[in-house]
């Protein structure tokens, strides 16, 4: 049975309150905080008037999430509450607004607990981008939790909170998901609204759900997913019930494995660990067939691109003027752009607006930027013709275990390596699911299935077949003490 369930169980016996339910949420967060830093903020007030709210609805069977608590990670607007990117150029800011999947949580009872930690204005894989300090990994508290939503996935391995919300341009729900042995999903572009989510490269981005259980990941999706006119990415489709394909046989479904996603560059221990994963899928009838895509060994550098293109563009807005820190001593307009984000933006964020630039500058533009759209189609259509093959591809979703804290942060090219395998899902569009597969040396490793267009039904099915065999979402880190 999903959390969700179990807590609406006890609701409806009336064995415990919503102020119950959410006050030992609370209590988790107070213990774990000190050692992982997963929240940015958790305002008691806010927290309050929420509960309120709650309890003065009554409990029915559409409210699919009453008085559960769901973290948000804070690039997603929360009106009233703090939303900072995790930059000092937002350190102050409150939403007038809240972001259309908070509008829809909080209509179906939901209560937003906190709002979590990130690399700046989502710029990174570890979470140690963040201007307030990183998020550790509650299974090795010297390792990074993977980023940029580091802190939801740490809120779910640890149980500080049951749901939580992130965004994924290139990779940056599924690889925390992976790095903590947690389920996180980034769904197909277009299905979930952006409207509210703070932008970094828009033809990239999107919000998905994180979850211990499958059960409880889909109920959340089937909240946030459908077309919304304020987003004009949007798309017009109606989603399926998601509850409704989890139990049904993926019995003869046909997986491809693309060479070119497992060969290179993937750690041994990470490709031990799957290789039981494997015999899992074969024992539910799936045929694993070796297939390839070709164009994926030139995704990362048509990301790198294009990502940073549309961030420097993007990130334009915050010049102290429309929005964001001012440096109130300068005495014309120019000096007073320059030195407010010369101070308001960290190191990754002006390598980023600086690449970006570059890359759309007249001379450069047909030679970067235009190449890289080019080369984002061809890599769409080597998925496209896959899936005339193969039902659903599975690759790991990391090439490497958790990182130590500092190991790579020098060297940005090594961040950006890490994201080799989940960067071409977001360039093609298509929706992915990192499941956990296993652990070396007590260190989660995620599974990552790959789907077409809207097949969020698929990957739920398939993922909650593989959990019943393959189930850590019963097993908690015990890195603290008494926790
Ligand atoms: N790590 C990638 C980057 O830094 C992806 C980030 C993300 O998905 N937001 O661009």
């Amino acid at each position: 049975m999903g959390i969700i369930k179990e807590i609406h169980n006890l609701y409806l016996k009336k064995e415990i309150t919503v102020r119950e339910v959410i006050e030992k949420y609370l209590k988790n967060i107070e213990n774990w905080e000190p050692h992982v830093h997963a929240f940015l903020t958790v305002n008691l007030d806010y927290i309050e008037r929420e509960i309120k709210r709650v309890e003065g609805l009554k409990f029915n069977e559409d409210l699919t999430l009453y008085g559960i608590p769901v973290a948000i990670k804070d690039n997603i607007l929360t009106e009233g509450l703090l939303t900072t990117c995790a930059s000092k150029i937002l350190a102050n800011f409150i939403p007038p607004y809240d972001a259309e999947v908070i509008r829809r949580l909080k209509e179906k009872g939901a209560i937003i607990i906190g709002k979590t930690n990130l690399d700046e204005f989502a710029m990174g894989s570890s979470t140690e981008n963040s201007a307030f300090g990183p998020t550790k990994n509650p299974w090795d508290l010297e390792r990074v939790p993977g980023g940029s939503s580091g802190g939801s996935a740490v809120a779910i391995a640890t149980g500080e909170s049951p749901l939580a919300l992130g965004s994924d341009t290139g990779g940056s729900i599924r690889q925390p998901a992976s790095f903590t042995g947690v389920i996180g999903l980034k769904p197909t572009y277009g299905l979930v609204s952006r409207y509210g989510l703070v932008a970094f490269a828009s033809s990239l981005d999107q919000i998905g759900p994180f979850a211990r259980k499958v059960e409880d990941l889909a109920i959340i999706l089937q909240v946030i997913a459908g077309y919304d006119p304020k987003d004009s990415t949007s798309l017009p489709y109606s989603p399926p019930n998601y509850l409704d394909s989890l139990g049904k046989s993926v019995k003869g479904w046909k997986i491809g494995i693309p060479k070119e996603m497992w060969e290179r560059g993937v750690e041994d221990s990470v490709l031990e660990v799957l290789d039981s994963a494997l015999k899992v899928l074969r024992d539910l009838g799936v045929e694993l067939i070796e297939i390839s895509l070709p164009t994926v060994e030139y995704a990362l550098p048509t990301y790198y691109l294009i990502a940073t293109s549309e961030a420097s563009s993007n990130l334009a807005r915050y010049d102290g003027i429309h929005y964001g820190y001012r440096n109130k001593n300068q005495k014309d307009l120019i000096s007073l752009y320059k030195v407010s984000r010369g101070e308001g933006f960290g190191s990754e964020v002006k390598r980023r607006i600086i690449l970006g630039t570059y890359a759309l500058s007249a001379g450069y533009y047909d030679a970067y930027y235009l190449k890289a759209t080019k080369v984002r189609t061809l890599i769409r259509q080597d998925f496209e013709s896959a899936f005339r093959k193969v039902d659903l591809i599975i690759s790991p979703t990391s090439p490497v275990l958790p990182f130590r804290l500092g190991e790579r942060i020098e060297d940005p090219l090594k961040m950006y390596l890490i994201d080799i395998l989940t960067i071409p899902v977001n360039l093609a569009g298509i929706p992915a699911i990192s499941v956990p597969a296993g652990f070396k040396d007590n260190l989660p490793i995620g599974l990552q299935f790959m789907g077409p267009f809207f097949s969020e039904d698929k990957l739920l099915q398939i993922s909650y077949a593989f959990q019943k065999l393959m189930d850590f979402s019963e097993k908690y880190p015990n890195t603290v003490e008494g926790l």
